[in-house]
């Protein structure tokens, strides 16, 4: 443990063994371990941004076929997820992401209803046109 913090993991500084604060930068070397894992995992997920699925072209296609209200929802929660991730906040693409593909799918289906109900109606019309 005492080599662990042998030097400070933010600055690079030599440290006394079991010294708790850097001297040089200041931080907190105790929390170290698990605040540089989280930080080097956090620059890894920047580095490789293509784990979140892009949602955009769905929201665009649920848009224009389906339902335009609930697609834009979608586009715009597929673009902040797009901006999330250039910005390196895996977290939050992710979030957005989920929010985008759940808009999607109700775009998909109240634009299904609402063609469904169109089609009942024209043929209802006709009927009616017809006697
Ligand atoms: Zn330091």
């Amino acid at each position: 443990m005492v080599d662990y913090y042998a030097s400070c993991p933010y600055c690079g500084k030599t440290l006394d063994a079991g010294a708790t604060f850097c001297s040089r930068c200041g931080k907190n070397i105790a929390s170290a371990g698990s605040t540089s894992v989280t930080t080097s995992q956090h620059y890894q997920a920047a580095g490789t941004p293509p784990d979140v699925e892009n949602y955009l072209v769905w929201a665009i296609l649920a848009t224009i076929f389906c339902c335009l209200p609930f697609g834009v929802v979608a586009i715009v929660y597929a673009a902040q997820a797009n901006s999330a991730l250039m910005a390196g906040n895996y977290e939050l693409a992710v979030k957005n992401a989920e929010n985008a593909r759940k808009w999607c799918w109700v775009a998909f289906w109240v634009g299904l209803a609402a063609g469904l109900i169109y089609v009942l109606l024209v043929f209802v019309s006709t009927c009616a046109a017809t006697f």
